[in-house]
């Protein structure tokens, strides 16, 4: 886990108006931070750069206290979490999980594998569905499967590209409910881009609302959503 720190940030794609103009943020350790704001406000745009997908024209972007503007995507130990959950039909639920343990450069021993994903099996209550396909499965069980991958790799931080937009409303409800308390059980540094007033009003801690790239508010969901 690690804290995520922007200062002036500032994104231009050609010569107009700047998608992303002076952000300045401080996202801390554990903490779940929702990012709303109209179409074309800079949200994916910010969450690019958080990842390293998209260069930063100026300002400095800190995750767990290291500059990052240079560095790679790989070398930023972030997991994306999309709408899609990008989980292989055709492997198992813990070979899914242990994906990125068996990519990793230095080799892991097969019994130190076993003994992650077990682990976070079982924080994700997924133990009984290990030798199960991601078809055989819910979508808030392949959400965790997914979540599961950047438990094991032991990801800084997650960032969601509103990962239920395409959901019908039951189910973004029981994913809502799920994706709650996996964080509150976890307590990983989140930053989440959403539609959803909802989703803002019950995940996060704090709400950062964007507009034409500008920040124009931290706070938290009740300061936001329940004023008198
Ligand atoms: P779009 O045109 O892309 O649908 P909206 O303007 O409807 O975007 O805003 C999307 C969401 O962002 C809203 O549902 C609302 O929750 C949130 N939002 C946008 N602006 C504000 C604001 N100033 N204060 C609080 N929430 C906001
Ligand atoms: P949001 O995610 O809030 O909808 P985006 O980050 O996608 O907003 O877009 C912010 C602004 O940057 C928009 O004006 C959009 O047209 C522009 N933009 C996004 N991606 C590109 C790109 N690859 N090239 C040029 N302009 C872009």
């Amino acid at each position: 886990m690690a804290s995520i720190e922007m200062k002036h940030i500032v994104k231009r794609y050609g010569d107009g108006f700047p998608a992303i103009n002076d952000v300045s943020i401080d996202i801390a350790d554990g903490e779940f931070i929702i990012l709303v704001g109209p179409s074309g406000s800079g949200k994916s745009t910010l969450l690019r750069m958080i990842v390293g997908l998209e260069d930063i024209t100026s300002g400095d972007m800190f995750i767990g206290g290291k500059r990052v503007n240079e560095l790679a995507p790989r070398d930023r130990n972030l997991a994306m979490v999309f709408q899609n959950y990008a989980l292989y039909p055709h492997l198992t639920v813990f070979e899914n999980i242990a994906f990125p343990l068996r990519l990793a450069k230095n080799k892991m021993p097969e019994e130190k594998v076993r003994e992650l994903v077990t682990r976070a099996a079982k924080t994700l209550e997924l133990t009984e569905h290990l030798d199960r396909k991601p078809g055989n499965l819910s979508g808030g069980q392949r959400q965790r499967v997914a979540m599961g991958r950047a438990i094991v790799r032991e990801a800084d931080a997650f960032l969601f590209d509103e990962p239920l937009s395409n959901l019908d409303a039951k189910l973004r409800g029981q994913m809502r409910t799920e994706i709650a308390q996996m964080q509150r059980r976890l307590g990983i540094t989140s930053v989440y881009v959403t539609h959803d007033q909802t989703e803002a009003m019950t995940l996060g801690d704090r709400v950062a609302v964007l507009k034409h790239g500008v920040l124009q508010q931290v706070a938290s969901p009740r300061e936001l959503y329940e004023q008198p």
